[in-house]
Parts: structure tokens; sequence; C-alpha cells
């Protein structure tokens, strides 16, 4: 039995069109791991979710190879994350950090711990030995069992820069810069996928997608997540073609997000901060975007033209709420099925 709830199980079986239901989901760092927590809760099979990341996060950082988002969802669904802080290895000690600064040795913005510093090194070498990042992050998953298939959304290099003002001119730096040393506090104009064009999907993305029952768009940020992904290639296309139904999910409840900071990127796209803006962003399939289904809290409404909205509790408190969620994203995707 796939699905958890009575409901949906008995849905499902009665489906013949949906034998085996295979679940593909663009996702970002946090909200993307917490909320593929959720839905590995009600989706009952190992192997039947793949979670397409975001890459454009990463960085080389003393020589090593980050993928900040990639080990999100990693450590989150293999059980070693630091839950308060959201990022990095649970019982972390920064010997490490604290020795570099000694040495006045830079960045100094970007927090690497001890534990963690044991995957960048794996990482980098296997990368540095021709290892694809796919195959890598495979690698590693062999140690964190997430209970999903994780890909990272390219096997290129993408980086996100992000083009500010500096009052006599504009200037780019990389999205952790902005994000981690800068605090998203000099305004972005621009968004920049550095590489993109050289870059393909990640081994295994396309033949995902062309496989998904359900397709489902993480509550994770609508422009350096999402966007990102959306961005590579080929992948906005494959999403766009595939016979899956697309639902997302709303990282903006009322007029903010719920965490972070994505309503200092929303702007730079002219994207209003609110569910229905995300919303229409993302747009409807058919109308040169991706969604058919769309997911905002409940007391927010969206006028997303072709696209089902629904309102659902959508704050991830805990990790009974959070499976909620993943199953209202599920039931919407089988009624947007139906509906085809
Ligand atoms: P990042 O890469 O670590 O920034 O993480 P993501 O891009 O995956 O997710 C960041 C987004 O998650 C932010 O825009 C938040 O608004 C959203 N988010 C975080 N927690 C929740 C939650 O409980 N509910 C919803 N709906 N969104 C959330
Ligand atoms: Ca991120």
């Amino acid at each position: 039995m796939l699905w958890s709830r009575s409901r949906l199980s008995h849905r499902v079986q009665a489906s013949e069109t949906i034998p085996a239901v295979h679940v593909v989901v663009l996702a970002g760092g946090v909200g993307g791991a917490r909320f593929l927590s959720g839905l590995r809760a009600v989706v009952h099979a190992p192997d039947r979710i793949t979670a397409v990341v975001n890459t454009g996060d990463d960085l080389t950082l003393h020589g090593l190879r980050i993928c900040p988002d990639l080990d999100t969802v990693m450590y989150t669904l293999g059980g070693g994350i630091d839950a308060e802080r959201g990022w990095g290895r649970a019982e972390e000690t920064w010997t490490v950090k604290a020795e570099l600064a000694a040495y006045d040795a830079e960045p100094g913005w970007f927090s690497l711990g001890d534990r963690d510093l044991a995957t960048h090194l794996v990482r980098t070498r296997m990368l540095d030995a021709g290892f694809a990042l796919s195959a890598v992050t495979a690698a590693l998953c062999a140690r964190w069992q997430p209970g999903v298939v994780l890909l990272p959304m390219s096997d290129q290099r993408v980086e996100t820069h992000v083009v500010v003002d500096t009052g006599t001119g504009t200037r780019a730096l990389h999205f952790q810069e902005w994000w981690v040393r800068h605090r998203a506090e000099l305004p972005a104009r621009e968004f920049v996928q550095v590489g993109v064009a050289d870059a393909q999907p990640a081994a295994g993305v396309l033949e995902a997608l062309a496989t998904a029952d359900v397709l489902l768009l993480a509550p994770s940020n609508p422009v350096v997540s999402i966007g990102t992904i959306l961005g590579v290639p080929g992948l906005r296309a494959a999403v766009r073609e595939s016979a899956a139904p697309v639902v997302g999910l709303s990282p903006i409840i009322g007029a903010a997000p719920v965490r972070g900071m994505a309503d200092k990127c929303l702007p730079a796209l002219g994207v209003p901060t609110s569910a229905e803006g995300v919303g229409r962003h993302y747009g409807a399939r058919g109308e040169d975007g991706v969604l058919d289904g769309w997911l905002v809290h409940s007391g927010d409404s969206a006028d997303v033209p072709g696209v089902r909205v629904r309102a659902v509790p959508l704050l991830m408190t805990d990790p009974a709420a959070t499976a909620a969620m993943a199953t209202a994203a599920l039931d919407l995707a089988v009624e947007c099925r139906r509906d085809a």
C-alpha cells in the first residue's frame, strides 16, 4: 500500500492508471527537506520519491565543493541534521573553523563544521576523480539512506549570482555571499545563473520527470530554489510535457515567507510577495507555466487563472502537520489528473 490514508489508498487502488506511484519533487534546502520528510511519511515505498534539488547555491571554499541544499536534504532525511538551525550536522564542533580564523583565512562568514567537512572532503575527492555530482550524491546517500532518490538538478556547475546596486553602479556577487554575509540586505536587481547555458539536467532527472505519476514543487524559495531548477535548459519543458499532474505548495503565507528571506528575492522579478503572486509567477500549464494545482495556506486566497487552487494548513510545525500537507498535495494532484 503506497499511500498512508485509507481514502487515498482506496482512490489509488481504484485507479488503474496509477499502479505504482512515483512522486518527483523539485526542492531547495530547508523548506524542501522538511516537506520531503512529510512526503516520505505518506508514500510508503522506498525509492518512490525522487527529489531534484537546487545546486545554484553551491560554492567552492578552501578548495572544497559545498552543496548546501543537497546536504540539507540529505542530512534532514538521513537523521543527521541540526534540527534547530535547519542546516549542518547535529552535535557539530567547530575546531577547524577556529583554526582557519586564527590564520585569518577568508571567508570568515561561511561556517563549516568539523563533521560537515568530512562530507565536503569526500565529495571533492570524488569530483576530482571524475565522478559526476549525481554519482557523488548517490555515494554520500549510501551512508545517509534518505529513503528517497536524491538528484542534483544538474551535473554541471550552475551558480546563482546576485546583481546589486553599489551606489555608483552595480556589482555581481555569489548568492551565498549576498545571503549569508550580507543577510540579503543589499537590494537585488537581478539573479543570474552563471554557467546555465552549458548545463543540462543531471543524470536521471529527465527519466524521473518522464516516469513521474505526480510532480510537486516543494514550498521552497520560488526564485533561487525552484526558479533555478526550472532554469536548467530542458527542465522546464520536461515538467510542462510530463503526463503527471503538477502541484505546487506556497512558501509564502500571508504576505511573508515562513522562514528565510524569499521576500528579498521576489521583488527583483517583479513578483508580489503573496501566494497569489508566486502562483501566477509559476503559471498555469499550457500558458507558459508549469502548474495544474496550487496549495495556499488556510485563510489565504489566490486567483491563478487555469490552476486549481486549494487552501489547507501549510505550516510545517511538526511531522504530522507536514505529512498532512503532503497528503493534501497528492490529493489535489489526483483531482487534477482526473480533470485532465
Ligand atoms: P533554502 O534553500 O534553505 O532557503 O530552503 P528552500 O528554498 O527549500 O525553502 C525556503 C522557503 O521555505 C522559504 O521561502 C520559506 O518561506 C519556506 N518555508 C519554510 N518553512 C515553511 C513552512 O512551514 N511552510 C511553508 N508553506 N513554507 C515554509
Ligand atoms: Ca538554498
